[in-house]
């Protein structure tokens, strides 16, 4: 027989190792010995009270053996000699799209215009220590797109885009943990994520789909409202009869195409602001109330804040425990921040956006001239004045905490886990007061909140900018563009995601549609 049940265990308790069996045989009134094993299903840690509780379901075994751990099964099929589907970007969104075009049948031929998991390292060993971006491979661009060199942060709020669940089992299968399957707030980590992104490299390969690195499109040809061609930075002119479009919110280039073709386009409204950095253990003695190290037991403590100041949005976003700022530049000329972290969000520090919401219809007036970009044209000020204010290197300009909020330049910065370095710059005055004065309010009413976060031993960095896309590519109910026949704009670039789980979603649901399923 198998129940599935709920347990609460105490942090003393969760360090006894029999704990879930035992806890497990009071609750069902049977003796120990009858419970032949237990599979946890879910667990969570709850430390919104002194007394930290961390939260199972599990699956108790009586008297029957535990199944070995399921191996997940995807019907990849021999793709060799199918019909082709080209899809241009192999972040999660191209990624998911080729895997789903296997399983259904039809052959991905995937165009990237960054390199392998491997080689793409050196380039971003020289964005932070030589300060020059290779525009075509950096921490967004390149084999896993933006997701690779990540967080790999698995939430998702997009819960009724798609099947989260399917999309997780499919990172198992190729090889991430099946924790991943059991946290309340899965994770996989910068240092394991390239060897995932390679092992789905390879499911595509062997059954016969495409992958090229280096391989950027630069045109598209179209007659009759269908595309027919794509053109290749080398000349290369290919043939295609489906496209989805999965390159991201970064590639400004393809945007740039689109308009040049009138094909149309939507300013979208995005949220902008900076980084917060604070030492790791002031965040865990803040949540976990503590005042020394936190517990062994503990993960690295995360946050998440949202507040509106005058009735403007401001939160947190993709918040790093334990983790590293990095430069996220998709050119020179600019700076750009994002955050990742490892397995073990072992770092020091804890990162996070705080971001303000932007309207692209309400805010922006002093860039309507720019049309459809103007959200992308503010974000593009935004990166650039970072720039300058940290040096013209990528050199980041910064701030501590209570300066930034009290409107003083900063003698002297906290250490940082941004490797690049960062240069004192008075924040409060350079930033747009959209974006500036939000953000000082957010803070003091964040430092409300949780006490201790608002400290001097934080440093806000600028700028956090790329949260999500700052133009959306139009796509009708078959989720093709409404003017161009068989092109499928898909994932974050196409404004129909935000984060890794939902781009690998749409992905899979633009492969249907391309493959002629629609729901
Ligand atoms: P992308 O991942 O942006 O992929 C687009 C791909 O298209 C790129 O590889 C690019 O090289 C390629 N491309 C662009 N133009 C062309 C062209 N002309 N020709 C050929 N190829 C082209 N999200 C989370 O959910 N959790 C996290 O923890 C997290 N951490 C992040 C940390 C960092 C440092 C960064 C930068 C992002 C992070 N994100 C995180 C965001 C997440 O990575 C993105 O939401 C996700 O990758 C979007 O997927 P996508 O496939 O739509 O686009």
């Amino acid at each position: 027989m198998i129940k599935d049940i709920q347990l609460r265990v105490t942090l003393l308790e969760e360090k006894h190792p029999n704990i879930l069996t035992r806890k497990s045989a009071k609750v069902l009134g049977i003796s120990e010995a009858k419970i032949s094993g237990i599979k946890v299903l879910r667990k969570s840690i709850d430390a919104r009270k002194k007394q930290i509780i961390f939260n199972y379901k599990v699956a108790v075994y009586i008297n029957e053996p535990v199944p070995e751990t399921s191996a997940y099964h995807f019907d990849y099929r021999d793709v060799s000699k199918a019909k082709s589907i080209h899809i241009i970007g192999f972040g999660p969104a191209g990624m998911y799209a080729a895997l789903r075009c296997v399983e259904l049948g039809f052959r991905p031929i995937v165009l990237e215009r960054g390199k392998n998991v491997q080689d793409r390292r050196r380039d971003l060993k020289a964005i932070n220590q030589d300060h020059f971006v290779n525009e075509d491979s950096n921490y967004c661009f390149g084999e896993g797109g933006a997701g690779t060199y990540s967080d790999g942060k698995l939430y998702t709020r997009s819960l009724k885009r798609g099947d989260v669940r399917r999309i997780f089992e499919n990172l198992v299968f190729h090889g991430a943990t099946d924790q991943i399957l059991v946290d309340a707030h899965p994770h996989i980590g910068t240092n394991k994520l390239p060897k995932v992104v390679q092992n789905v490299r390879e499911t595509i390969i062997n059954h016969g789909g495409e992958v090229h690195f280096d391989t950027k499109v630069t045109d598209f040809v179209i007659k009759d409202n269908t595309i027919k061609t794509l053109v290749l930075q080398n000349g290369e002119a290919m043939d295609v009869d489906k496209v989805i479009l999965a390159t991201g919110h970064s590639a400004r280039d393809i945007y740039y195409l689109l308009y040049e073709k009138n094909i149309a386009l939507e300013a979208k409204s995005f949220a902008m602001g900076v980084r917060v950095e604070h030492p790791q253990h002031i965040i865990d003695s803040i949540q976990y109330s503590c005042s020394g190290d936190r517990d062994d037991l503990l993960p690295a403590a995360s946050y998440s804040l949202v507040e509106q100041v005058n009735g403007r949005g401001v939160y947190s976003f993709c918040m790093c425990p334990g983790g590293f700022i990095v430069p996220s530049a998709t050119a020179n000329g600019e700076v750009v921040l994002n955050g990742m972290s490892p397995s073990k969000r072992n770092n020091q520090f804890a990162n996070s956006g705080i971001v303000v919401e932007i309207n692209a219809h309400k805010d922006l007036y002093k860039y309507e001239h720019f049309g459809v970009f103007k959200a992308l044209e503010y974000q593009k000020d935004l990166e650039q004045l970072a720039f300058n204010a940290g040096g013209r290197t990528q050199t980041a300009p910064a701030q501590r905490l209570t300066d930034f909020v009290e409107g003083k330049l900063s003698a002297d910065l906290n250490p940082s886990s941004y490797q690049p370095g960062l240069k004192s710059a008075p924040l409060h005055s350079l930033l747009p007061k959209l974006i500036g004065g939000s953000l000082r309010n957010g803070f003091k009413i964040f430092g409300e909140k949780m006490k201790g976060y608002y400290t001097e031993e934080a440093n806000v960095i600028g700028v956090e900018s790329r949260t999500s896309s700052p133009v959306s590519i139009p796509r009708n109910e078959r989720l093709e563009h409404p003017q161009i026949s068989n092109l499928f704009p898909c994932g974050e670039g196409g404004g129909y995601a935000g984060g890794i789980v939902s781009a690998a979603m749409d992905g899979e649901r633009c492969a249907e549609a391309a493959c002629g399923i629609v729901d």
